[in-house]
C-alpha cells in the first residue's frame, strides 16, 4: 500500500454490533486488501451462540419502545443516517477501498452516495407510502369500512455479499429500518468494515439498542447458516450466488421463513446495426468491465448484428486492452483487482476454459503484470471473446469477473432467442436507434431489468430483481416496503 492508502485505510476496525454493545467475541480472521494482498483488518467470527445473541436483543428491541416507533420517527432516522454516513463520507470511501481495492473513483462516485441517497430515498417512499380504503355495505344499511395497515415482518436477516458492500446492504437495511422491522445483518467475510461503520452511525443516530444488529463470519456452517437458519427469524432478504440462494431457501423451508433473493446473472447486451455504434462500444465496456465485472447486473454476454459484427469486436478489444488497471488510489485507474485469490483463481479458470471450448480472445485472457507490489494483488485482464458455441459452459455459467463473449446474429428473433437461452434473467441492454424496435423487443426479454441505450441507470421508485434462477421477488421503492411489511385488513363496522 502507498501511504495515501495506510492513512485512510485506519479506519474501524470490523466488530460486532449486538444490543447496542460493539464486541469481538469469537475466533478472528484476517481482512485482506485485494490490490496487494496485505492485512488491513481482523474480523471476529461469530459463532451460533453470538448469532443467537443477536437475534434476541433483535426481538426485544421489538417487543419494547422500537415497536411502538411511528413512520414519521422512522423517516428522521433514515434521514439522520443517510447525514452520519454523509459526515463520515471518506471513511466510509477509505473502508471500501480497503475491502474491495475498487477504484477510490468508483467507491466515491456510486458505493457510497448511492448508500447515502438509499436512506433518503426510502424516508420519502415510506412518507408517501398509500393505503387502499373501502366502505362496504352491510346488511343493515350502515356499512363498514375496510383499510390496510402495514406490520413489520418482525426480526429480519440480511446477508449481503462483497461487491458494493454498503450499497447492497443499504438497499434492505433502510427498508427493512423504515417499515419498523429489527435487523441483525451479515456483511461478505470479504467487506466487513462498512458494515460495522454502518452500525456506528445508527448507534450515534440513537437508534433503540437491538434494532440493528451485525454479526461477521463466514456463510456455509458459520454466522451466515447460523443466522439465516434462526429459528427466531422472520424473513430472509439476501444478495448472493444462487447456489447459496438455494441453501439458505432449504434451511428457510423448515420454518417457511419468507425470502427475498437478489442472485446471479449471465447478462445479455443485443447491439443492433442501426444502433449508436460508438454509445453501444462504450456502453458495452461499461457493462462489461465496470468494478472488474463484479456487479450483478454487468454483461457478459454480447451479441452484435453480423454488419457492424467485426467492427464492434475490434472496437471493444481495442477499449478493453487499453483500460487502465491498477491502484485504487492512481488517478488513472479504471479498473481495480478481483475481489479475492479465491475469486481470481474462480475467474482465470473459466478464461482457460474459455479457451479449452475453442475461444478466440481478442484481448486480455491473463493477468497483467506489474512488477511492484500489486503483482501480489488479485488482477486480471478485461478480456474479449468471441467463437463458442451456444452451449458452451462460459457462454452459459456466471463467470463474474472482466469477461465479456461477443457473437453474431442475423435477425431480430434469432436475437431474442440467443438473449433468453439462459438460466438467469436479471438484467439486458438494448443498443438500437428504433424505438419501434426498442418496444417490442424489451418486453420479449426474460429480464427483470431491460435497459435501452443505456446500463445500469436505477431509479429507486423502480422494480429490481431477476427472473429464473436471478432471484426470487423485487426490490425497489414500494416492492422493498411490501417485503419487509406484512398487510393487515382492519374492518371497522359502521
Ligand atoms: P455468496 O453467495 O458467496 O455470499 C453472499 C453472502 O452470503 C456472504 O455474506 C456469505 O458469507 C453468505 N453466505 C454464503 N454461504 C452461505 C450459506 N450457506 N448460508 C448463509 N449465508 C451464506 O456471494 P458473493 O460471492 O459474496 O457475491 C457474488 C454473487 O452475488 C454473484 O453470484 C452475483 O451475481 C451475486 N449478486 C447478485 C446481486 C443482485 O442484486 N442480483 C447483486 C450483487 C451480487
Amino acid at each position: 500500500m502507498n501511504e495515501q492508502e495506510t492513512s485512510e485505510a485506519a479506519h474501524t476496525q470490523p466488530r460486532h454490533y449486538i444490543g447496542g454493545q460493539f464486541s469481538d467475541t469469537g475466533t478472528s480472521f484476517d481482512v485482506i486488501h485485494p490490490a496487494d494482498g496485505s492485512v488491513v483488518g481482523c474480523a471476529p467470527e461469530a459463532d451460533a451462540a453470538t448469532v443467537d445473541a443477536a437475534v434476541q436483543a433483535a426481538r426485544a428491541a421489538l417487543l419494547g419502545p422500537w415497536g411502538q416507533s411511528s413512520v414519521e420517527e422512522r423517516c428522521a432516522l433514515l434521514r439522520a443516517i443517510a447525514d452520519g454516513i454523509e459526515a463520515r463520507f471518506d471513511e466510509f470511501v477509505a473502508a471500501e477501498v480497503a475491502d474491495t481495492g475498487k477504484p477510490e473513483s468508483l467507491a466515491r462516485s456510486v458505493d457510497i452516495p448511492r448508500s447515502i441517497e438509499t436512506f433518503r430515498a426510502y424516508a420519502d417512499l415510506a412518507w408517501a407510502r398509500s393505503e387502499r380504503a373501502f366502505t362496504t355495505p352491510t346488511p343493515d344499511g350502515a356499512g363498514a369500512l375496510n383499510y390496510t395497515v402495514h406490520r413489520p415482518r418482525g426480526v429480519v436477516a440480511i446477508v449481503a455479499p462483497w461487491n458494493l458492500p454498503l450499497l447492497l446492504l443499504s438497499l434492505k437495511v433502510a427498508p427493512a429500518l423504515v417499515t419498523g422491522n429489527a435487523i441483525v445483518a451479515k456483511p461478505s467475510e470479504l467487506t466487513p468494515t462498512s458494515a460495522t461503520m454502518l452500525a456506528e452511525v445508527i448507534h450515534d443516530c440513537g437508534l433503540v439498542e437491538g434494532a440493528f444488529n451485525v454479526v461477521h463470519g463466514f456463510g456455509g456452517g458459520s454466522a451466515g447458516a447460523h443466522l439465516t437458519s434462526h429459528p427466531d427469524i422472520d424473513a430472509v432478504a439476501f444478495t448472493g450466488d444462487s447456489g447459496t440462494g438455494r441453501a439458505i431457501m432449504g434451511a428457510a423451508a423448515e420454518q417457511l421463513t419468507p425470502v427475498s433473493f437478489e442472485l446471479g446473472g449471465k447478462n445479455p447486451a443485443l447491439v443492433f446495426a442501426d444502433a449508436d455504434f460508438d454509445a453501444a462500444v462504450e456502453g458495452t465496456v461499461r457493462s462489461a468491465f465496470t468494478n472488474a465485472g463484479q456487479i450483478c447486473l454487468c454483461t457478459e454476454r454480447v451479441y452484435v448484428e453480423r454488419p457492424i459484427f467485426d467492427d464492434f469486436v475490434a472496437a471493444l478489444a481495442d477499449r478493453a486492452k487499453n483500460l487502465s488497471v491498477g491502484r485504487p488510489y492512481d488517478a488513472d485507474t479504471w479498473m481495480g483487482p478481483l475481489a479475492s485469490a479465491d475469486h481470481r483463481s474462480k475467474v482465470l479458470g473459466y478464461y482457460r476454459l474459455a479457451e479449452q471450448e475453442g475461444a478466440k480472445i481478442h484481448a486480455g485472457g491473463g493477468v497483467p503484470v506489474f512488477g511492484d507490489e500489486r503483482d501480489s494483488g488479485f488482477f486480471v485482464d478485461p478480456t474479449v471473446i468471441t467463437g463458442l458455441s451456444r452451449d458452451a459452459r462460459t457462454v452459459r455459467e456466471e463467470i463474474f469477473g472482466p469477461i465479456c463473449h461477443v457473437a453474431p446474429f442475423d435477425d431480430e428473433a434469432t436475437a431474442v432467442e440467443l438473449a433468453n437461452e439462459s438460466a438467469f434473467g436479471l438484467a439486458a441492454s438494448l443498443w438500437t436507434s428504433s424505438l419501434s424496435r426498442a418496444h417490442r423487443v424489451a418486453p420479449r426479454l426474460q429480464n427483470g431489468i431491460v435497459w435501452v441505450n443505456c446500463w445500469n441507470l436505477r431509479d429507486h421508485r423502480t422494480p429490481f430483481g431477476g427472473l429464473k434462477a436471478s432471484g426470487i421477488g423485487r426490490e425497489g421503492g414500494e416492492y422493498s416496503l411490501d417485503f419487509f411489511s406484512e398487510p393487515v385488513n382492519v374492518c371497522v363496522k359502521l
